[in-house]
């Protein structure tokens, strides 16, 4: 059986990060994924500006700005087809850049290997045992001193050590497309709200564009019909499906098995924050179980990570709550909209805390 410092679940932007930091602190880390790379995500390509730190940090900007993209220089928001708000980021605003998740998650994933960790693609994992830091995977057992959950918010790891909260229901329910831009698609990123739920569109390339939504399934379940209400003329496209959307935060973790990104904690979709997150924990769980590596004891080192997710989440949690308030029955805002003109000076404060930095 292969022996590891630490075993990583999960090698999109939270896995890979955690798996580059504690490779390059000298680690035997091994990074595991169920799918084979490149792979697609429901996701909107979306990637909050914040994310520049990051990746200044990790020495990774060079190599992020050679990935094909779309600079988005703006964000218009839509009521049942009806413009009712626009604005440009200007500078020192910058709005967020889209990029695909195939190439951003595969790109994430080669520097990890670059810096020494172990890829195992196609690799399902099981069954985890929390004591023993024992894996159990689709193509046999693996162990570590400590385990990091980054499997998404249907995390296996959290199931199986415990840690998931018990189950809710959430009627809503995450849909994604590629599709050729549209002529008359400009930079800006889209954000179309309706009774039904809300989407989401932007260029990532000078070709295509990618549409993700939210819908309420007791309204419909027919992405397509809500997109052609806006696109009339957009083909019939194969779409990716996910839920659950809103989940109650996990425990993080016990002592040797830690979770990171959605895994832990999911945020609203239509924030766009959700990449940042997953890079921001992937790096402090890393870095803090660097410390607990040194002094083979984890108890000390998972307190301070647990308190400093906290800490990261907290700074941020009065625009996900605002908007998760808002978004969960978009049936109500719909209508004040249809009826009254936003105020534009709180559009503009919302739409700059939630896709620009400067
Ligand atoms: C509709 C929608 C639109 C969104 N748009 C944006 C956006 O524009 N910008 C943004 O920042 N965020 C957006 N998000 C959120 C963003 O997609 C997530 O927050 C982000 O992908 C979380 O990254 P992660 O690393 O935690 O895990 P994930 O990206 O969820 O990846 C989990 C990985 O774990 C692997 N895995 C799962 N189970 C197992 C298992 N049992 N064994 C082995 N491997 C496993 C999966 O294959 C996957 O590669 C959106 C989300 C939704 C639903």
């Amino acid at each position: 059986m292969s022996t590891y410092d630490v075993i990583i679940v999960g090698a999109a932007p939270a896995g890979s990060v955690a798996a580059l930091v504690l490779a390059r602190a000298g680690h035997r880390v091994a990074l595991i994924d169920r799918a084979a790379f490149p792979r697609v995500k429901v996701c909107g390509n979306c990637i909050n500006p914040a994310a520049w730190q990051i990746w200044n940090r990790l020495g990774l900007r060079a190599a992020f700005e050679s990935l094909p993209h779309q600079e988005l220089t703006g964000f218009t928001l839509h009521s049942e087809g009806r413009q009712i708000f626009e604005q440009t980021f200007r500078p020192p605003h910058r709005g967020p850049r889209a990029v695909a998740r195939d190439l951003l998650d595969d790109w994430l994933r080669r520097e990890a290997q670059g810096a020494g960790a172990k890829f195992l693609p196609e690799t399902t994992v099981t069954g985890l045992d929390s004591q023993t830091g024992m894996v159990q995977t689709s193509r046999g057992d693996f162990s570590a001193r400590l385990v990091l959950g980054a499997d998404g918010r249907n995390s296996q790891v959290a199931r199986q050590t415990g840690l998931m909260p018990p189950p809710r229901r959430c009627h809503r329910i995450a849909w994604q497309a590629s599709v050729p831009a549209p002529t008359d698609l400009d930079d800006h990123v889209h954000m179309h709200l309706f009774e039904e739920g809300y989407f989401g569109i932007c260029r990532y390339n000078s070709a295509e564009a990618v549409i993700s939504m939210v819908l309420d399934s007791r309204r419909t379940q027919d992405p397509l019909a809500l997109v052609r209400r806006v696109f009339p003329r957009l083909e019939e496209q194969s779409w990716l499906r996910m839920n659950p959307i809103t989940r109650a935060p996990a425990r993080i973790g016990t002592n040797r098995v830690w979770l990171i990104g959605d895994a832990a904690r999911v945020v609203e979709p239509f924030t766009g924050e959700g990449i940042t997150f997953a890079l921001s924990t992937g790096i402090l769980a890393a870095e803090t179980a660097c410390e607990g590596l040194a002094r083979n004891n984890f108890v000390s080192a998972f307190n301070l990570y647990a308190r400093e997710h906290r800490r990261l989440y907290r700074r941020r949690a009065w625009v996900n709550t605002l908007m998760r308030w808002a978004l969960t029955t978009p049936a109500w805002p719909v209508r004040l909209l249809r009826r009254m003109k936003p105020s534009p000076v709180l559009v503009s404060f919302l739409s700059h805390r939630v896709h620009a930095t400067g």
